[in-house]
């Protein structure tokens, strides 16, 4: 169980990024995977996922979104497996996760 934020994420980014495009001591998949990595960088530690957004061209490396309700939020809590293939792992918003325990009572 944690909680994961689109700040986090945000934060994460750029070092995930690198994990995800740079193998074999070069850059993968086009040209831009590098630029974009530098643009992360240059960010700083604490970047606002907005910025990080702008660098990526999509939201797609910061979004939350609730499994439940398909909302996008800033925050959720990461309930059961860690994510893999075919886990089980769901993220939940805080109002789901309070009507989930009121279902509870
Ligand atoms: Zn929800």
């Amino acid at each position: 169980m944690k909680v994961i934020t689109r700040e986090g994420r945000a934060a994460n980014a750029a070092s995930e990024w690198k994990q995800t495009y740079f193998r074999n001591w070069e850059w993968q998949y086009g040209n831009d995977k590098e630029v974009i990595y530098y643009k992360l960088v240059a960010l700083g530690c604490h970047p606002n996922y907005k910025d990080v957004d702008e660098a990526i061209g999509n939201t797609s490396w910061t979004n939350t979104y609730c499994n439940e309700c398909n909302e996008s939020v800033l925050k959720v809590i990461q309930l059961g497996e860690e994510p893999d293939y075919e886990s089980s792992t769901a993220r939940i918003c805080k109002p789901c996760l309070l009507k989930a325990m009121e279902e509870m009572k």
